[in-house]
């Protein structure tokens, strides 16, 4: 146990390699190091016993918010039953298996089984494993190319990082960009042509996509993935009519779906999945954080019954899937994610985000929407951003080297609240867990409002 601050800091300097971090300034003690101690509802505790409301939920994960005794009962249970057992060849826990039942039984209803991981990463590299196999099966196995989105984040792996479509995941690492190709993303506010309606920007955004399958041609295109909203690239929720315009180009070059709902899944927007949300129908859903509210670590990616019949077939022919993880399904996070999916259900927050996050959003808007600066507040469920801008009138962003998010962020922390400088452009985000009251609601837009002031 360590209790001396000073020690704590040098032995996390000289032996933690941090995630997401700039190594010298970390080891060189010039970026501090902050001890997370403790946590209850929406509000989590440092070392030093400063308590800030974490208006991000963590990574936007702790969905349904810190503390909850049932989730922690549920794994200290199952550790004490069964700590481990794997799921090859056919072996499963009640765990895991009550839990495929709850996912499959919550998804959109063309939706058959899931396939667990540990991260959205591993799961989207499944994902990318399993459309090759499937297109192998059905003998073709030219159809491999998968088109992303420039600003979707996808994950930090080799293939995912590709997927990513952020300068920030992708220089310095020289990561394969055959089979990925990016196309436009559907960001209304940083449109090219500011003369477009909503409904015209999506429709350009399908011609593009449909640009992009026809030059690389269609039987080499095997999927394109896509969040619901754009999560890390800005928190962004699709123009008007784009998932059905996206949809037809899909389904007329048989391209399939792939909804990334590491972060809408299980929620977030007011509704169980996006892909309900705004009538997408993915072959493919990936899910993650949400689904154990990152009580423990836990993905998936649930299959439609089309692919799954594909893969099946393919099998006879192929072989079995020969793809898996040590803790593929691990009955303790499974554990965890039976109890959360419960939770979601017993407290009704899906129900809460109905009323909560409109209510927020309203309340950025009324505080921050006239000021110049402020060139976009957005959001849907309980997702929700603030972008800056040097000029909303000329449409002016400001030089990235201000850091003017960044600042805004450093800002809201000082005065007691967590908010997230997405990391391209100036944009605050917001995604706090689903049991969100209105009087945290407000105290968040009051300090933010505080912090803006301060800064610009
Ligand atoms: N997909 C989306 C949409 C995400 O937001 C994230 C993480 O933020 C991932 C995938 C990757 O998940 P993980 O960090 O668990 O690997």
């Amino acid at each position: 146990m360590l209790d001396a601050s000073n020690e704590r800091e040098a032995f996390d300097r000289d032996h933690f390699f941090h995630p997401s971090t700039h190594m010298g300034t970390h080891a060189r003690g010039e970026s501090p190091t902050r001890v997370i101690t403790g946590a209850e509802g929406v509000r989590i505790t440092d070392a030093a016993g400063r308590t800030h409301v974490d208006a991000f939920a963590g990574l936007y994960c702790v969905n349904v918010g810190y503390g909850r005794s049932e989730i922690a009962d549920a794994i200290s249970k199952q550790a004490h039953e069964l700590a481990y057992y794997h799921a090859y060849v056919g072996h499963g826990t009640d765990a895991s298996i009550q839990l495929s039942k709850m996912i499959v039984d919550r998804a959109p209803d063309h939706m058959s089984r899931v396939y667990f991981g540990l991260s959205g990463s591993d799961a989207n590299e499944t994902n990318i494993k399993l459309i090759w196999f499937y297109n192998n099966a059905l003998g073709r196995p030219e159809k491999k190319k998968i088109i992303s989105r420039w600003r979707g984040y996808h994950g930090s792996g080799v293939m995912t990082g590709s997927l990513t479509g952020l300068k920030l995941f992708h220089d310095a690492f020289d990561l394969p960009r055959a089979p990925i190709l990016h196309t436009l993303s559907p960001y209304y506010f940083r449109r090219e042509d500011r003369s477009m309606s909503e409904e015209e920007f999506s429709q350009h955004c399908a011609d593009e996509l449909e640009k992009l399958i026809l030059e690389e041609g269609p039987e080499t295109v095997a999927a394109f993935i896509g969040e619901p909203v754009l999560g890390t690239g800005g928190i962004v929720p699709p123009p008007a009519g784009y998932w059905p315009k996206i949809q037809a180009v899909l389904d007329k070059y048989d391209v399939m779906l792939v909804a990334d709902e590491v972060v809408t899944g299980f929620g977030r927007l007011g509704s169980m999945f996006g892909s309900d949300h705004y009538g997408m129908k993915p072959d493919l859903i990936t899910i993650a954080k949400g689904v154990t509210s990152a009580y423990a670590p836990l993905s998936g990616s649930i299959v439609s019954k089309r692919m799954w019949d594909g893969l099946v077939q393919g099998a006879d022919d192929l072989g079995a899937f020969g793809h898996g993880w040590t803790y593929s399904a691990h009955p303790i996070c499974a554990a965890a994610g039976v109890a959360n999916l419960q939770l979601i259900d017993d407290l009704k927050l899906i129900n809460n985000i109905r009323e909560v996050g409109p209510y927020f959003l309203n309340g950025l808007k009324n505080a921050l929407g006239d000021k110049a600066q402020v060139g976009e507040v957005r959001g849907e469920g309980l997702l929700a951003a603030v972008e800056f801008v040097e000029d909303k009138d000329d449409h002016r962003f400001f030089d990235p080297s201000q850091k003017i998010g960044a600042k805004i962020a450093a800002a809201l922390f000082e005065r007691g609240v967590i908010g997230r400088a997405m990391p391209e452009g100036d944009i605050l985000g917001f995604a706090p867990p689903f049991c969100l009251t209105k009087e945290d609601a407000d105290l968040i837009v009051g300090k933010t409002a505080e912090a803006v002031e301060a800064v610009l």
